[in-house]
């Protein structure tokens, strides 16, 4: 098939002209051949920008420093500082001249591969629009709007001269304790598979030529996110049955779906650091995933083979352990080590150039499909693609989507336009706490980063009800949450209708976002009994990444709405779904739980629905989170009928067809996710009590009757059976709708 290659000139005219997979192909192996070893290392290396920058000066980039990367230790890969944003014409600099020493200084001319983790939005471009974390994505249960948000970071990034990107994180969001929890697409397996699949979509499938398009990420590959303390990077102990049932189908189809490259977990499964599983870097991988891209490590990550999970009793042997298993390219970031290391092993023969030379087509090939030999720099063509405004509505789509009503007793929401509110709370006034991590800044409570347009909750609610009719006792400190004046929140309380209180999560990432509990910190929580005791009605809004436990004030809380992490745009959001102007649909991309010990998940074995009280309950007895999977509500309501199958039985090969009528029998136009599920009533190892297979976003007027169809095969009925292979076994299937169930028979066995 043809490859689109689009060369810029640099006024700006396109030339198009086709390249083939077999030109592309022939086209490394003679650059490889004319490579000495000393490049061709050198092309498996990548380090941080800091490495390349004399007293942080990014704009003059010291020859010295660059020099000394480029030519001298032939570094073929850069990646961004964390949490460092530049302008475009910064960017364009340093890309410049960075692209000028590499293509123009060296002897085969081989321009650099820069990376950068565009994590929900360009966040290394100053100003740059933000959408919500993968977390309220995952809410909106639109694929589309994923895809959008991710061509838009693939614009912009590929705008400020940066044609690879960090992203998208395709681990399952059950470990709510997980600091990275709020870069998942939730706990269910086939949201992450469709969410993640239409980021990869989004950033490449415009052609990786250009100007729309960057190399995609798949991370973190495989078993990251979920550590059995719930602390980032520690040990994860994960049979084979659930990295395979619930692991890796996000993985399997973002191969299918033509993701560039892979980044490596950190850390470590069953005592085997991935960076050092052959098993999962080469046989699973390469072998049965087919995956040809390249696969980069995590920061630092080669070298923890020695200093941290101590599999390797040298640095030496890290290096060798990480190349033998599969690695590519090493994130090292900071030094020259791996280079020095992977090339005194090549040259006493304990690694093989045939080994060099197979990660190094593969960067060199990613570095042709990119059109960096065309041209390195910035191109103009993809510049022009830049639109702010369609960012900024995109942004605003998606954060309304995400927004889940999940409670709404005696429709306390939306608040009347002329209502006296009093706000508080550590996230009403801050804009932290609604980006969180990756968002100019990698972590932390700095405001001054982000443009002085973004708005505040309490900004966007001053907008909706005017500022006369918005008191606040905003406390912008989380630590010091509970340093309220109880009597003077009364006395405000008094003179307000009701009390808008914003609780949840300042901004974390990684390690430093670890916590022990994840109760909210009881400090906010004696806030949230101060306003209860002022007996005005409280409308809780949660700014979170992760669920925190609430169960202790919820039932004194009228109206709660979770906004996860929503970003730019999320304030407005925020006050058009309290004042009505916007009717929600999110529905929770997790179980929300109830009790920190109590993480039964949705799609939970039979067998843990026993418990004391309810000992011969073989059902859905343990499923008690505070709020379920799939929940959220609207300002409207739905009715679900009349759903049913093609076909009362099928068989391999055959399809079916599931239809099921949806009604907005309420008074207000609005969308629901419509979410279909299936209960296999027996099966050769333990079913699960139910399994998201399809959903689909609808939107409805007020009134008004949509038919929803679904076509579901055998290979969607699929499971992981005892000896490990994907099969479809016959019996019955239950599918469910809402309140709606129907059975059907499937007749025969089969392996996928
Ligand atoms: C994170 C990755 C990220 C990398 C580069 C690591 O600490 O785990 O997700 O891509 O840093 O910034």
């Amino acid at each position: 098939h043809g490859l689109l290659v689009i060369a810029t000139l640099g006024c700006g005219i396109v030339h198009a002209q086709k390249t083939s997979e077999r030109e592309i192909d022939k086209k490394v192996d003679d650059l490889l051949s004319k490579m000495s070893i000393e490049e061709k290392v050198g092309q498996m290396t990548q380090v941080t920008l800091d490495v390349i920058m004399e007293d942080n000066s990014l704009v003059d980039i010291n020859n010295k420093k660059l020099k000394e990367a480029i030519i001298n230790k032939n570094v073929g890969s850069i990646l961004n500082v964390k949490g460092h944003a530049y302008s475009m014409e910064t960017w364009h600099k340093i890309q410049k001249r960075i692209q000028e020493v590499a293509t123009k200084e060296t002897p085969n001319n081989i321009p650099i591969l820069y990376g950068i983790d565009a994590i929900h939005g360009a966040n290394y471009i100053e100003g740059s629009t933000l959408f919500p974390h993968n977390i309220g994505m995952a809410a909106s249960r639109n694929p589309e709007l994923v895809k959008q948000a991710s061509k838009i970071t693939a614009i912009e990034t590929r705008a400020s001269g940066i044609r690879w990107n960090f992203d998208p994180v395709l681990g399952l969001g059950r470990q709510p304790l997980w600091s990275r929890f709020e870069e998942t697409f939730g706990e269910d397996v086939h949201l992450v598979t469709e969410m993640g699949t239409a980021a990869i979509k989004g950033y490449e499938e415009d052609g990786l030529e250009g100007p729309t398009a960057v190399a995609s990420c798949m991370k973190h590959y495989l078993g990251y996110s979920l550590p059995a303390s719930g602390k980032d990077r520690t040990p994860a102990y994960i049979p084979e049955y659930t990295l395979r049932e619930y692991l890796l189908p996000p993985f399997k189809s973002a191969v299918e779906a033509g993701t560039s490259t892979v980044m490596i977990n950190s850390g470590e499964i069953n005592g085997v650091p991935v960076h050092a599983s052959k098993y999962l870097l080469t046989d699973l991988l390469r072998g049965e995933l087919g995956f040809e891209g390249v696969a980069v490590s995590d920061w630092e990550d080669v070298i923890r083979l020695h200093t941290r999970h101590r599999v390797a009793d040298t640095p030496k042997e890290a290096v060798r352990l990480a190349v033998e298993a599969g690695l590519d390219m090493s994130m090292v970031p900071y030094d020259y080590s791996f280079y020095n290391l992977l090339l005194e092993l090549v040259k006493e023969g304990a690694i093989s150039e045939n080994r060099i030379d197979e990660s190094v087509r593969r960067i060199i090939k990613l570095k042709y499909k990119l059109g960096l030999f065309d041209n390195p720099y910035p191109e103009k063509a993809a510049l022009a693609k830049v639109d702010e405004k369609k960012s900024k509505a995109v942004a605003l789509n998606a954060a309304r989507e995400t927004l889940t009503l999940l409670k709404n007793e005696k429709s306390v929401l939306p608040l009347s336009k002329d209502t006296k509110v009093l706000l508080a709370g550590p996230a009403a006034n801050n804009l932290t706490s609604l980006h969180s991590s990756w968002s100019y800044v990698w972590q932390g409570k700095d405001d001054s980063q982000y443009p002085k347009s973004t708005a505040t909750i309490k900004e966007a609610l001053e907008d909706k009800l005017g500022k006369a009719n918005v008191m606040s006792s905003a406390q912008r400190d989380y630590d010091n949450a509970a340093n309220f004046d109880a009597s003077q929140l009364k006395k405000d309380a008094a003179k307000a209708d009701y009390i808008v209180l914003c609780l949840g999560e300042d901004a974390y990432a990684e390690t430093p976002g670890n916590i022990d509990d994840l109760a909210l910190d009881s400090r906010q929580l004696a806030l949230a009994e101060a306003a209860i005791e002022t007996g005005k009605p409280v409308i809780l809004v949660l700014v979170e990444g992760r669920p925190r436990v609430i169960s202790s004030i919820e039932k004194g809380i009228p109206g709660i709405l979770l906004a996860y992490r929503p970003s730019t745009m999320g304030a407005q959001a925020i006050a058009e779904v309290l004042t009505g102007d916007y009717n929600p649909n999110g529905t929770l991309p997790y179980s929300y739980p109830k009790h920190t010990g109590d993480l039964v998940k949705y799609d939970h074995k039979y067998t843990e629905g026993v418990r004391e009280d309810e000992p011969n309950t073989y059902s859905d007895g343990a499923y008690r989170p505070q709020w379920t999977f799939g929940y959220g509500l609207s300002y409207t309501t739905f009715q679900f009928s009349n759903l049913k199958s093609d076909k009362a039985a099928f068989s391999a090969g055959e399809k079916l067809s599931l239809t099921v009528t949806v009604k907005n029998s309420g008074e207000k136009a609005g969308k629901v996710a419509v979410e279909l599920y299936s209960k296999d009533l027996y099966a050769s190892i333990t079913p699960n009590f139910k399994r998201l297979r399809k959903f689909k976003k609808i939107e409805l007027a007020a009134g008004a009757s949509k038919q929803v169809s679904f076509t579901i095969s055998p290979e969607d009925l699929a499971f992981i059976n005892a000896q490990g292979k994907s099969v479809t076994e016959p019996g019955v299937f239950n599918f469910v709708v809402q309140d709606q169930e129907v059975s059907v028979v499937y007749k025969e066995s089969q392996q996928n």
